[in-house]
């Protein structure tokens, strides 16, 4: 069923965990080896709190229950593992979803990191998350303290009011993600901020950045690149975005 946007991204958080989550175990639908960061053990999940125009796992991500298999975090992290001994990969990550929409989901991604890093100790996981958890709720990342953990935040916006177009939510929760970072930041969490370049021009990311640093956040902002399948650009179309030549 087609969601009704703008929608309430917390609201939608307990929807989606309720849908992907099935006690400790989770929706996935693919384990691979993926060539991103030079070569990452992935783990393609089901389940967002967002519902960006450009979502490549669109989908699935707006109709999870249709989809994949329930995975425990022992399985997730054997999977993982068992690709990055065969591809001798020492990056691993969870995609394709948002990895912390509630308390069953986080203490599903805790555990699965926490393997991972009793198996593979010199490896580092890193985390992509759009940060509305972690920034609507300060405690959880308190129990995120490895220190090979990598935290990637999308920020999906420059403004409340692209962050809505683009994400597909209200744009009061705008200020989240950036809390995300701060809140990492101050326990000593190495995270830094993802924006979508393609649809922003140079002077909205000059802009982006300003913001960062007024907030100072010094992190670099990573700049992302579209993967233009036929139905992101459909999509793209239908919430009114263009793509910046
Ligand atoms: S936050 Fe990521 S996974 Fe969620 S809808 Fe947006 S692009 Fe897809």
């Amino acid at each position: 069923m087609a969601l009704s946007l703008p929608f309430d991204p917390i609201r939608r958080s307990e929807e989606a965990e309720k849908m992907v989550m099935r006690g400790e175990s989770r929706l996935f639908y693919k384990f691979r080896a993926a060539p991103y960061y030079g070569g990452i053990a992935t783990g393609d999940a089901i389940g967002c709190s967002f519902l960006c125009a450009y979502c490549w796992n669109h989908s699935r991500n707006e109709n999870p229950s249709r989809f994949g298999n329930f995975y425990s975090p022992e399985d997730v992290a054997d999977k993982l593992l068992e690709i990055s001994r065969r591809r001798n990969f020492h990056l691993f990550r969870i995609t394709g979803s948002e990895p912390i929409l509630g308390e069953a989901s986080f203490r599903h991604l805790v555990k699965v990191i926490g393997i991972v890093f009793q198996e593979s100790p010199h490896s580092k996981f890193i985390l992509e998350t759009n940060g509305l958890m972690l920034g609507y709720r300060e405690d959880l990342a308190d129990q995120l303290k490895f220190w090979n953990l990598l935290v990637r935040i999308a920020r999906k916006g420059v403004d409340p009011a692209s962050f809505e177009k683009i994400a597909g939510v209200r744009r009061e929760f705008f200020t989240y993600p950036l809390l995300a970072i701060k809140n990492l930041a101050s326990r000593g969490i190495r995270a830094w901020p993802a924006v979508m370049e393609d649809l922003f021009s140079k002077a909205e990311i000059n802009e982006l950045k300003k913001t960062f640093r007024e907030n100072e956040i010094m992190a670099e902002l990573e700049l992302e690149c579209l993967e233009p399948y036929p139905f992101v650009l459909e999509n793209i179309r239908k919430r009114g975005l263009s793509i910046r030549g």
